[in-house]
């Protein structure tokens, strides 16, 4: 018997809506699993906790995270919600360097080619992972203090060897189980940061003959996403350019509601959709739920090689049945079905 104890943190906005809808299409999969039981705590973390009582992601929580098998995410910040120098709290970043998730492991599928705002030509796939450093690159500078007198400003671009290393391979490592290409993306034209990304790379590739490689600028690779998507099978990157081509890639499948996310690294594992909060919609069941439970199926593979993996398979299965009818479409796709609707469609898929 296995048995899994998941942290809850719903966090801000769209987020509880979206981990509900996952918490139910989980609970119907597990029920038809063999021997596997998930459980589940819900903790406060966001910009609600920070408003509530002054931290929105206060120590005692991610020293209680550390204590769980895995833990699932909605969404967290607020635009209103700021520290004093003006930028947004992001503890959903702050969860990825403090418990070392340096893997952002996001795929990209395209379930229906009517989702994509791309022509996609009969007979083509889009269908990647981008794999995103989380722990350092053009972020890594983002909570050091500043001289709020200063004329000026700057954020780093840092890539360690450790940092460049690891990446890569898991990069490479998740190739294996695919299609066996990787594509690095980089500046390495430009910055002597990502000249350096790029050696480390070739090295790790040295490792991995059997896997084909290709290097792309950042500025080729945004003309790339939308003219070829699918000659990509594993793109590795680092944060900041992952950020920005993350929501580029879930434009063509969709939008962000299709993106799911697993943030990993050697010891604790994060699964969260790859959007935000938004807030605009939130508490109108307009969300749509699907990047969050393709994310939870994420960690169910995560969790469990056997199965996990096998509840796994039953989820994306069942999201892809639902997504073959057209009509099975929530507003961001340009339809009417509210949050509930599609999690019971796909619940009646498993
Ligand atoms: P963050 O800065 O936290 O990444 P963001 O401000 O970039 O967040 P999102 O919250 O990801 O933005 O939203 C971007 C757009 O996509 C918004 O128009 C939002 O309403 C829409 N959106 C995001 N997630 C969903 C979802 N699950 N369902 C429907 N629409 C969504």
């Amino acid at each position: 018997m296995a048995h899994y104890n998941v942290a809850v943190l719903a966090g801000d906005g769209i987020g509880p809506e979206v981990t509900e809808a996952a918490r139910h299409v989980l609970d119907a999969a597990v029920d038809r699993l063999d021997g596997f039981t998930l459980s589940y705590d819900a903790l406060s973390v966001g910009a609600g906790e920070y408003l509530e009582n002054g931290d929105p992601l206060p120590e005692s929580t991610v020293e209680k995270l550390k204590t769980y098998h895995a833990i699932l995410l909605g969404a967290m910040g607020l635009p209103d919600v700021r520290w004093p120098n003006g930028v947004e709290m992001t503890p959903q970043v702050d969860i990825r360097e403090k418990l070392d998730l340096y893997q952002g492991v996001r795929p990209i599928k395209l379930y229906h080619p009517w989702h994509s705002p791309l022509r996609v030509p009969k007979g083509k796939d889009i269908d990647f992972v981008l794999v995103r450093e989380n722990c350092e690159g053009l972020f890594s500078d983002r909570l050091v203090p500043r001289d709020g007198q200063a004329d000026f400003a700057t954020d780093t671009m840092k890539v360690t060897r450790a940092g460049a290393e690891r990446i890569c391979r898991a990069a490479f490592e998740i190739a294996k189980g695919r299609r066996q290409k990787v594509t690095l993306v980089d500046k390495a034209n430009v910055l002597q940061s990502m000249a350096f990304f790029r050696a480390v790379f070739d090295e790790v590739a040295e490792e991995y003959p059997d896997i084909e490689t290709d290097r792309v600028y950042v500025d080729a690779m945004a003309l790339f996403l939308v003219q070829d998507p699918y000659q990509f099978d594993v793109i590795v990157t680092e944060n900041m350019f992952g950020d920005i081509l993350s929501d580029q890639a879930a434009g063509i499948v969709g939008g962000m509601g299709m993106a799911p996310s697993a943030d990993i690294g050697d010891n604790y594992a994060v699964f969260q959709p790859s959007h935000g909060t938004a807030p605009t919609i939130a508490g109108q069941g307009k969300a749509n739920p699907i990047a969050t439970i393709l994310s939870a199926a994420l960690m169910l593979r995560w969790l469990d090689r056997e199965q996990g993996e096998a509840g796994a398979q039953l989820i994306e299965n069942a999201v892809a049945k639902a997504l073959k009818n057209y009509d099975n479409r929530t507003v961001d796709l340009g339809g009417s079905h509210s949050t509930s609707d599609i999690t019971d469609i796909i619940i009646s898929h498993l």
